[in-house]
């Protein structure tokens, strides 16, 4: 059976196709530029790629969808032979505000689903102008194949009051729906299931870490999330690549009186030009503000030192929270691949029962990179958000 992955932004379109008898994914590809002056890539694992940004015409995401179908169905790429060997399209979608809670199957163009992801606009306007974009391509080339959608915000629909509600007035909130959504639900999910999975223990109490350009900490009880980082929007928590994430609200105000930015504008700077980026001057990726760091340059290690320290207190927080904490993981691409963050956010934990072995931790293909006689284990665990996509579109829509 053939599931097809779509992740849909504003000007660009990233697929990957599953063979789920074998849980893998066998093509993916990248529509950029769309509206513009259309780049596609494609690619097949183990044939490597098939074709790297060459400029196709996409005046819209149908007709990016359109140039997907036909390299997936393309005999030289070997991967279908035809469009309708594809069961089922699953969607990502960043915010599915109060009104879509879980995984679920579009009923048609005019139904009630799309209604209800129309209402999302508000909470993240620019990812759902683009999922709706991608949809309708998806709808207009496939048009009787079942359409799923799954949000990054279902997973943390498990959490109480106490930790989705900001102490704001209380009509304004409800006016507006503002309250804590979270975002990256499908990863940690992932990594917290895998890593319940990997302790034998179900109820076990994680801190899962997705440190990305984007990057949220999310406190998982017993497989439920019962905290995240992320809020409103995905501007919350721990510094990011470009984001500046948690800070106090009094110098939203305060900056753009003084800097003359308009209301409009201030989302951008507190998005675009802060985090990494703003505050070291380098970069918003971890990769050059490291080699900035390691050439002396202290803004760019006071980066690094936010990020370690940030992470550290968040897990303090969430064990509190939890009342016990049996295991920290890592994901995504910072926490994947940089041993050095890792280090510096779990270093200085034995009294809390942490402590990392450092061999093990520079070792790429290790899981446990805490030392054995740490109570509370440290893992790296490869995120894969979009197996978890076409898992629960095959479930969804071919009852599998
Ligand atoms: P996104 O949020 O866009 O999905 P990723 O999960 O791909 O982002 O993470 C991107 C971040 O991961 C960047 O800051 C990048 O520097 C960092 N990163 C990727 N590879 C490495 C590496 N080998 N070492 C350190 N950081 C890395």
């Amino acid at each position: 059976m053939y599931i097809l992955v779509v992740n849909a932004g504003s000007s660009s379109l990233k697929y990957q196709l599953f063979d789920m008898d074998r849980q893998e994914m066998i093509a993916k590809g990248l529509c950029e530029r769309i509206g513009v002056d259309g780049l596609f890539s494609h690619w097949v694992p183990g044939k490597g790629v098939a074709v790297k940004k060459i400029p196709v015409q996409m005046p819209t995401h149908t007709e990016a969808v359109a140039v997907a179908v036909k390299y997936l169905t393309c005999p030289e790429n070997g991967c279908l032979t035809d469009m309708n060997q594809i069961s089922a399209v699953g969607h990502r979608i960043v915010s599915g505000g109060p009104w879509l809670i879980d995984s679920i199957l579009i009923d048609g163009p005019d139904g009630q689903v799309l209604k209800d992801l129309h209402k999302c606009f508000d909470l993240a306007p620019l990812h759902t102008k683009a999922h709706l974009q991608g949809i309708e391509g998806c709808m207009n080339i496939m048009k009787d194949v079942p359409q799923v959608l799954v949000m990054d915000t279902a997973f943390h629909q498990t959490m109480p009051p106490k930790a989705y509600t900001y102490p704001i007035a209380y009509e304004v909130a409800q006016k507006y729906a503002i309250r804590r959504y979270g975002a990256h639900g499908t990863s940690h999910r992932y990594v917290s299931g895998k890593a319940i999975e990997y302790l034998g223990k179900p109820d076990a109490k994680i801190v899962t870490c997705h440190l990305g350009n984007g990057s949220s900490i999310s406190a998982v009880d017993g497989g439920k999330c019962v905290d995240t980082s992320m809020g409103l929007t995905p501007l919350e928590g721990v510094i990011m690549g470009s984001r500046c994430g948690s800070i106090d609200p009094a110098i939203v105000p305060f900056v753009m009186e003084r800097e003359h930015i308009a209301v409009e504008d201030m989302g951008n700077w507190m998005n675009k030009k802060c985090g990494f980026l703003g505050l070291s001057g380098v970069s918003s990726d971890l990769r050059d503000v490291r080699d900035a760091a390691a050439s002396g340059n202290e803004r760019a290690q006071l980066a690094l030192d936010i990020l370690a320290y940030q992470i550290k207190k968040y897990v303090g927080g969430y064990a509190a929270a939890m009342n016990g904490l049996d295991c920290v993981v890592f994901t995504a691409g910072i926490g994947e691949n940089d041993p050095d963050l890792r280090y510096a956010a779990m270093k200085d934990m034995e009294f809390f029962g942490i402590k990392m072995d450092a061999e093990r931790n520079r070792d790429r293909e290790a899981t446990v990179i805490s030392a054995d006689d740490s109570r509370v284990k440290v893992l790296v665990i490869p995120t894969n958000e979009e197996l978890v996509i076409a898992s629960d579109t095959m479930r969804i829509a071919c009852g599998k």
